[in-house]
């Protein structure tokens, strides 16, 4: 059934990322570009880096680079890896596994602890893996929201795990930061990297490192690699300067999305950030309600952490790969279908950043609409009311500050 994608109707966006901006977030990008070291930018630059503090919930330097979230990945790589030496990565999914590929690329002595895609990492398991090595791993890496799944990992008792290894976590919150608490201070975590275009409401280009005092010491020591393999995403550099006071970059900042970033992190501040983790926990409930409703399966892990994005099981007897493509090419709503060895086998709708209550309604009645043409029974608005009830039980449809 190949049509023409409806391209010039208006077109919903519902995926995990890039996810849709807060109008404010346009505006202010479409204003003419600053000169780095004029005070004009510096200004911007440093309220956003004391911002970000707030939303990683830490006393670190947050460390920015020009980059896809995969650059901060890489920059926990590039830092506190040697070649030959080990390195433990525990995935449950395909941005997991970029993290055993970023260690191998490095030449590092990786142990993959793998688990299920849908399951979550299970941290016991993890420290049995970890006990049985030779030598002791000075890094571990995990992923908090596993966006391929939905799954989200109990990042505070990895945590306990390599700590009580003697090593450094290193996490992936390029797509939960911002949607599920995750204090690193409080809890101890060394790492957290992160990326502008998810739960943070601002276009592509931005990637964050989190480092821990004791991380940045491991990564000062070239963890043995002399001369270290990095300059670009060398931690000490990028820190020296956000450092100065004002901050001075090292390198060129990306000023426009520094601009669109202060004004997406001041949303987050004026909604604050446990109403905002409160609101994706009841999206999520809805994503969760209404997908049942439909009489499809869940995902996925049980868990009610998991507010990042929620997948569905698409029925065997249809062909799964089309759900997706006729939600976008027939009706102009845009989610994401499975990656990997999940492709044609499940649908996933985000609800990660400037998301409300109606964006899932939307799309729980488009994959409706769009099963249905695919000739399974599903009731007409069955996902719909199951999400009505969520937010008639939460007394609110929640809805992010309209910036
Ligand atoms: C999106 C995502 C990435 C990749 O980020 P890029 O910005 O595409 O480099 C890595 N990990 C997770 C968990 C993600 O959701």
């Amino acid at each position: 059934m190949a049509e023409a994608p409806n391209v010039f109707s208006k077109q919903y966006m519902l995926t995990a990322g890039p996810t849709p901006l807060p109008p404010r977030v346009s505006q202010v990008m479409a204003e003419p570009v600053l000169y780095h070291r004029a005070p004009a930018f510096v200004d911007i630059y440093a309220r956003c880096l004391e911002r970000l503090d707030g939303v990683f919930q830490t006393r670190n330097p947050v460390l920015c680079f020009a980059a896809s979230g995969t650059g901060a990945m890489e920059s926990a790589v590039a830092n506190l890896v040697a070649p030959g030496e080990p390195a433990v990565v525990a995935s449950c999914g395909k941005f997991g596994q970029r993290w055993a590929e970023l260690c191998d690329a490095y030449g590092a002595a990786t142990t993959h602890v793998e688990f299920e895609w849908g399951e979550r990492v299970d941290p016991p398991r993890l420290d049995a893996a970890i006990s049985g090595l030779d030598s002791r791993p000075g890094t571990v890496y995990v992923t908090q929201s596993e966006t391929s799944t939905g799954v989200v990992n109990d990042i505070r008792a990895l945590n306990e795990v390599a700590l009580a290894h003697g090593a450094v976590l290193c996490v992936d919150a390029i797509s939960g930061l911002g949607a599920v608490d995750l204090p690193q201070d409080e809890w101890g975590v060394d790492v957290v990297v992160s990326g502008s275009q998810k739960s943070l409401m601002c276009p592509p280009g931005l990637a964050f490192a989190s480092v821990s005092e004791r991380a940045m010491a491991l990564a000062a020591d070239g963890a043995g690699v002399h001369p270290p393999s990095r300059y670009y995403f060398d931690w000490a550099r990028i820190a020296d300067g956000q450092a100065q006071k004002p901050p001075n970059s090292a390198f060129t900042p990306a000023v426009t999305l520094f601009r669109g970033l202060d004004v997406a992190l001041e949303l987050i501040f004026a909604e604050g950030l446990g109403t905002v983790f409160e609101r994706h926990a009841i999206l999520a409930r809805a994503a969760r309600a209404g997908i049942e409703a439909i009489g499809l399966e869940r995902f996925g892990a049980d868990d009610p952490d998991a507010n990042v994005i929620t997948a569905a099981s698409l029925p065997a007897e249809i062909d799964g790969a089309k759900v997706p493509k006729l939600m976008r090419d027939r009706y102009g709503v845009t989610v994401a279908g499975g990656q990997g060895h999940l492709k044609g086998r499940i649908v996933r709708i985000a609800h990660c950043g400037y998301y409300g209550g109606f964006d899932i309604v939307v799309a729980l009645t488009a994959l409706e609409m769009a099963l249905r043409d695919l000739g399974a029974e599903v009731e007409r608005g069955a996902g719909a009311a199951a999400a009505q009830g969520v937010f008639a039980d939460a007394g609110t449809v929640p809805e992010p500050v309209a910036g």
